[in-house]
């Protein structure tokens, strides 16, 4: 059988660790390798060698100061010198380098013409690290420093980042806010970490009208989201055309989850994960790359990226249809900014 989704797997992604129990912990990933051998992925995935970024690489979204400071305080005794939640152990730059490096990796496979598929399986995650500051477990911007590689190298200029980890993207939409060559969409619960991700944030300069936010209540689950993707983000997608989606798959939506309110099932993620394969696959070349963010329920992590990975696997996706949520409806009705419907929604 051809392999049509490639990956990374190290185990070195685990020597990013603290000695207590973050929630942001080795054990998320290992449990996640440790099934793909049992249940047979490991040979369905192509297999990408992991790489480290440069630190030129790390420096084309984040400033040389910052890289600086994560180096400097790596070396602290106390892990959480530099932020509250963030630790910073002697190997953790070297691991966030190697998370960064490795999306490169995988976004060079998917650039090939054979494989346009790719699930990064790494960590930390990404999504909260903006130019200058690290917060919320992410060092490096996986997603971004990815997005940037893909601008430079293969001159590309319409990338979409799709994030539906609970959290709003801070780090992400802040790059990007004022580049229409990188459109964020972030859909988010509301009101929790890191509290910004308003929907009337929609991007300033050449990026105004390329960052949309849906923040959403708690208690959205499968229904509400379904109705979102079919109706918002097929939108956005069929009218702006990306060259690629990269996905920031954070699963900590999920139901079980300890720290949101969303009740996502590993069903709803599957749901998505056809969804967005469908869309790339009519719309963008079939090019979408997904990459890890959060999810802490280690259970349900791996059921969700298991169903997600079941869809990109696929031959061809599922006839993609979508739930009507009169409460989804209203979000996109009242809370959308205007001028996000009449550039992007398609009637
Ligand atoms: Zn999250």
């Amino acid at each position: 059988m051809d392999k049509h989704v490639a990956t990374v797997i190290d185990k070195k992604f685990f020597w990013h660790k603290a000695l207590d129990n973050s929630k942001e912990c080795p054990e998320r990933l290992m449990f996640i390798y440790d099934n793909l051998e049992k249940f047979g992925y490991t040979d369905k995935l192509l297999m990408v060698p992991s790489k480290e970024a440069s630190d030129e690489t790390i420096c084309s979204v984040h400033s040389n100061l910052y890289l600086s400071q994560i180096k400097k305080f790596a070396l602290n005794s106390n892990l959480y010198a530099y932020d509250k939640d963030t630790y910073l152990s002697e190997d953790s730059p070297f691991v966030a380098k190697l998370a960064a490096g490795s999306c490169c990796a995988l976004a060079d496979t998917i650039m090939q013409e054979s494989i346009q598929k790719a699930f990064a399986l790494v960590r930390p995650p990404g999504h909260h690290a903006e130019m200058g500051r690290g917060s919320g477990f992410c060092i490096f911007n996986n997603v971004a420093i990815t997005a940037n590689h893909l601008i430079g190298k293969y001159d590309l200029n319409r990338i979409l980042i799709v994030d539906f980890d609970v959290h709003h993207c801070n780090g992400t939409q802040d790059i990007f806010y004022d580049s229409s060559k990188v459109l964020v969409l972030s859909v988010h619960q509301a009101d929790i970490y890191p509290f910004t991700g308003k929907s009337e944030e929609i991007g300033t300069g050449e990026g105004k009208g390329y960052n949309i936010n849906i923040p959403v209540p708690s208690q959205f689950g499968d229904i509400e989201y379904s109705y979102i993707f079919g109706n918002v983000v097929q939108d956005v997608v069929q009218s702006y055309l990306p060259q690629v989606i990269i996905v920031s798959a954070g699963f900590d939506g999920h139901v079980d989850d300890p720290i949101s309110k969303i009740n996502l099932s590993a069903r709803g993620y599957g749901l998505i994960a056809n969804a967005l394969r469908s869309f790339a696959d009519k719309y963008c070349d079939g090019k979408l790359f997904y990459v890890l963010e959060g999810g802490y329920n280690i259970p349900s992590l791996w059921s969700s990226v298991k169903v997600s990975l079941d869809m990109l696997l696929k031959d061809k996706p599922d006839e993609a249809s979508f739930s009507y949520s009169q409460r989804a409806k209203n979000i996109i009705d009242k809370d959308l900014p205007q001028e996000i419907k009449q550039k992007w929604l398609v009637y």
